[in-house]
């Protein structure tokens, strides 16, 4: 499972998001990797919501955010 594996690999909290799903307007939540790789995540109420990254902005984050933590790692 791709949510388990994000806690387990020490991600920052930072990059959870947050928002509305279009179908019913309940609890959506995602990560900055899961839109970046366009995944599709379920609403509160179970609706499947495919996310999408447009003009890649996400990815481009994400990879930043990637980044950081192999800089953060080298220098333990
Ligand atoms: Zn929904």
């Amino acid at each position: 499972m791709f949510v388990a594996d994000t806690g387990r690999a020490g991600r920052p909290m930072s990059d959870k998001m947050e928002t509305e799903c279009p179908d019913c307007g309940g609890k959506l939540r995602f990560t900055l990797d899961e839109v970046a790789g366009q995944r599709t995540v379920r609403c509160s109420r179970g609706h499947n919501v495919k996310l999408q990254d447009h003009g890649g902005g996400a990815r481009r984050v994400s990879k930043a955010l990637s980044d950081l933590e192999t800089a953060v790692e080298k220098f333990r």
